[in-house]
């Protein structure tokens, strides 16, 4: 079974994918990832994030990239979102992706196509989504218990701007798939989210 999870930044989706991986045993990968480690290794290059051919460059990132705990801030996030716009880097990060979903047995990946390109053959698609106010709430929460000094005016300005790039772009924006449910968390817990998309799930498989 292929779990196709997509969403905006700061959605839940993250939290829901691995909650979804563990409660269905089901191998997890969080495609951002790629995308903040093809962004990181051009900055490191010194290459210009908005040239294809530098940005392609970088899709050729070590291994241990991966593992660098930079990749899981703000700035990163911004330089995956800059880079994700070329098809060349879509492209070169498909394929690893593909394989990914369609291993024997199954797996959950969380993105922004997930469910329109990588696998539209998934059978269950969730979107998860809330409001950019509820969004921006989480991650200055979270943002502020690790020290740091940031307002929630600048990390909604980042969410919206990181929303419009995704969202516009002409190479897989994000948009809801086909067949693809709708999780509004807005209004819901961690624990309320996951209970609900676990149902959402025991139901299309049944
Ligand atoms: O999900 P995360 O915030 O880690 O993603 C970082 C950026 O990578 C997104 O803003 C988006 O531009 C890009 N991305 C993408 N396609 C995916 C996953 C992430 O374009 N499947």
């Amino acid at each position: 079974m292929i779990i196709a999870v997509d969403g905006p930044t700061a959605s839940g989706k993250g939290t829901i994918a691995r909650a979804l991986s563990a409660h269905f045993g089901l191998p997890h990968l969080d495609t951002g990832l790629l995308y903040r480690a093809v962004g990181r290794q051009c900055l490191l290059d010194g290459g210009d994030l908005d040239d294809p051919v530098a940005a392609l460059a970088a899709c050729a990132f070590p291994e241990g990239l991966l593992l660098d705990p930079e990749l899981r801030s703000e700035a990163t996030g911004g330089l995956a979102s800059r880079v994700s716009v070329h098809p060349a880097v879509r492209q070169a990060l498909y394929e690893r992706q593909r394989a990914f979903a369609t291993q024997a047995g199954g797996a959950v990946l969380d993105g922004r196509d997930i469910g329109t390109v990588i696998a539209p053959d998934a059978e269950v698609k969730l979107f998860v989504t809330a409001s950019t106010r509820a969004r921006a709430e989480r991650r200055f929460a979270e943002m502020r218990s690790q020290g740091r000094d940031i307002t929630l005016e600048a990390i909604a300005a980042d969410l919206a701007a990181r929303d419009e790039r995704d969202a516009s772009r002409k190479d897989a924006p994000l948009v809801v798939a086909d067949g693809a449910v709708v999780l509004d968390t807005s209004d819901l817990g961690r624990d309320r989210a996951v209970a609900e998309a676990i149902r959402i799930v025991s139901e299309a498989r049944a």
